[in-house]
């Protein structure tokens, strides 16, 4: 699961989000970026495979990435391989939209093929950058106008963090089955994944719904519901300290994975199913090739050969072909 935090104040932002990042790093990722907006420099974006450290010096502690609004991401991949390009923040053609996102855009390839028909050329393999590309081709000057219009369009899971570089003086996010919160500070405000991201700066959070779109400006948040009506969201205050919020408020980190198996099953499962049937897209076999076989081989260690002791109970029974694990 990837990490989203992002800032807009008055102070620099390329170290705020370095920090938030390196609270998310226990989630897990392979590479890391950050889109950070200049007046003289307009919007910056710097990402790169591997660790946070990786950005840290590549940015020299963010000193290099100047803006007082911006987006860190560290990413887990889904759709394109670990590298250099398919890293978020992804941005739009001319470079002035940069996202991050957590999460899958279940339809990107029929947005791609929409956007390349209407010249728009694609530099990564990652369904994120359709978002980055339909904003921009929805922008007529309105980033929240553009926002809706994209978000009538794509489908699937989505935690977005969006910045325009034509609207300097807002950050929007976006969350529909993908964690997103929001931290409220004095002259500052900030997104994120999760609470242990902005704690060192704020204690006074929101946790968004789904459907819910933010707009941040520096002394504000304004969040909308699905159909763009403003809401008033309630508002919570952390009082874990850091090391209790990284582990969701249990005890141990082992006490809470084991809590979260219920999600975690559901948020593997859930994008799998579609109108009642088991879609498993990722899978290239052909079922002419799966009738031709007749064995199988489970290999794995660790919980994953657990699961494959109970495969090979379930399969065996099913198919009458032998299984090893
Ligand atoms: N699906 C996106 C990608 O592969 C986002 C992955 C994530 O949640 O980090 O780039």
């Amino acid at each position: 699961m990837c990490g989203i935090v992002g800032f807009i104040g008055r102070e620099a932002a390329s170290p705020i989000l370095l920090e938030g990042l390196s609270r998310l790093e226990y989630r897990g990722y392979d590479s890391a970026g950050l889109a950070v907006y200049d007046q003289e420099q307009g919007l910056q974006v710097v990402k790169a495979k591997g660790r946070l450290q990786v950005l840290r010096d590549l940015t020299e502690e963010g000193t290099k990435v100047p803006g007082t609004l911006g987006l860190g991401h560290t990413r887990w991949a889904t759709h394109g391989a670990p590298n250099d390009e398919n890293a978020h923040p992804q941005v739009s053609q001319s470079g002035r939209i940069a996202v991050v996102h957590n999460g899958i855009i279940e339809n990107y390839v029929e947005l791609k093929n929409f956007l390349e028909g209407k010249g728009i050329a694609f530099t990564s393999e990652t369904d994120t950058e359709v978002v980055a590309q339909l904003l921009e081709y929805y922008y007529e000057g309105d980033l929240l106008d553009a926002v809706y219009k994209v978000l009538h369009r794509i489908e699937g899971a989505y935690a977005l963090g969006i910045v325009c570089a034509d609207e300097p003086d807002k950050l929007v996010a976006v969350r529909k089955d993908s964690p997103l919160i929001l931290g409220y500070g004095n002259g500052f405000q900030m997104l994120a994944s999760d609470v242990t991201a902005v704690i060192k700066y704020t204690r006074e959070v929101c946790y968004l719904d789904d459907g819910d779109v933010a707009v941040l400006t520096p002394d504000r948040i304004q969040v909308y519901d699905v159909l763009g009506q403003p809401e008033e969201k309630e508002r919570s205050h952390v009082d874990w300290e850091i090391s209790a919020a990284e582990k969701g408020g249990y005890e141990h980190f082992m006490f809470k994975e084991i809590m979260e198996e219920p999600k975690a099953i559901r948020d593997t499962i859930s994008p799998r199913i579609r109108e009642g049937r088991v879609v498993l897209d990722d899978l290239t076999i052909t079922r002419e090739d799966l009738e031709r076989m007749d064995r199988f081989y489970i290999i794995a260690c660790g919980s994953s050969y657990h699961v494959g002791m109970a495969a090979k109970y379930t399969l065996e029974r099913l198919l009458r072909i032998p299984v090893e694990v």
